[in-house]
């Protein structure tokens, strides 16, 4: 576990980071190029960021520290499917996972967004462990990175698709996982199109009408696991303040803001009953 006082520059808001620089008397260009780095490098030391002068990657190092995520262990399916378990600055352990189709050239990853979770949904081995803290953006930044980078060494091909759907409930990381996208989607980033970004949700319907305010971009899929709240509210005790009505309103809320025409046909009910049939 690394301990140190110093502050991880990726939590750093450019701004700041600006006025530090200019303390330091080093020309503004120079933040832009660290920028470079961090988000569109996603490089994890300040000796990788060869651009910079010696002399100003030691001050950085003296100041500052990169909180990159680690490989602990990984495991790999024989449908290609590969799950890693990722060591944080702090010691906790999180999981992500790559799911290749190449028939259909989709390589999907599934990122985690929180350490333990606070759901407790009773089908869920993260459920059964506390919620500890929620994962910085540039913790689930790095996941995308990481695995991106085995997409490209084993398939020889990018990733084409993330899903915010493993350990924890992003909608209650809902800032950090807001700007670990902004991070991915952004031409100052990684530049992935949000079309290709889904958040999955248990059901908290306050947050999605957030995201329906904040227009989002990105995918919304609700992980329905039961059409009636008797049996919803058992195995997800979530439902007992997001019953299936509220989550319904919500999800009506979303698309409306998200200006996409519902078919008449086409009810909040239909899509749960279409969800529900999909799990
Ligand atoms: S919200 Fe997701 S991670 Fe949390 S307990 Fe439920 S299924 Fe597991």
């Amino acid at each position: 576990m690394i301990t140190t006082d110093k502050k991880d520059i990726r939590g750093i808001a450019k701004s700041e980071l600006e006025a530090i620089f200019q303390q330091m008397n080093e020309p503004r260009f120079r933040v832009k190029q660290v920028q470079e780095w961090l988000w569109q490098k996603g490089a994890n030391s300040f000796e990788a960021m060869t651009n910079l002068p010696k002399g100003l990657r030691e001050k950085l190092s003296q100041h500052f520290v990169i909180h990159a995520i680690t490989m602990d262990k990984q495991q790999n399916s024989l449908d290609g499917t590969i799950k890693s378990r990722w060591r944080l600055h702090d010691g906790h352990l999180v999981e992500s996972v790559l799911i290749p189709v190449p028939e259909d050239n989709r390589f999907t990853v599934c990122v985690s967004c929180q350490v333990g979770c606070s759901l407790t949904c009773s089908f869920c081995a993260t459920g059964r462990m506390k919620r500890v803290r929620n994962l910085d953006a540039a913790e689930i930044f790095d996941q995308v990175v990481l695995v991106n980078q085995q997409a490209l060494e084993v398939f020889e091909h990018p990733l084409t698709n993330i899903v915010y759907m493993g350990m924890g409930e992003p909608l209650l990381a809902y800032r950090n996982v807001m700007e670990s996208i902004h991070y991915i989607t952004s031409p100052e980033g990684l530049g992935m199109s949000p079309k290709r970004i889904t958040i999955s949700t248990a059901g908290i319907a306050k947050m999605i009408r957030q995201l329906a305010d904040d227009q989002s971009k990105v995918n919304l899929a609700l992980s329905l696991h039961a059409a009636d709240d008797e049996k919803r509210n058992k195995i997800m005790p979530i439902n007992e303040q997001n019953n299936l009505a509220a989550l319904m309103d919500a999800l009506e809320y979303f698309y409306q803001k998200q200006k996409i025409a519902l078919a008449t046909s086409t009810s909040p009910l239909r899509i749960l009953m279409t969800l529900c049939k999909m799990l």
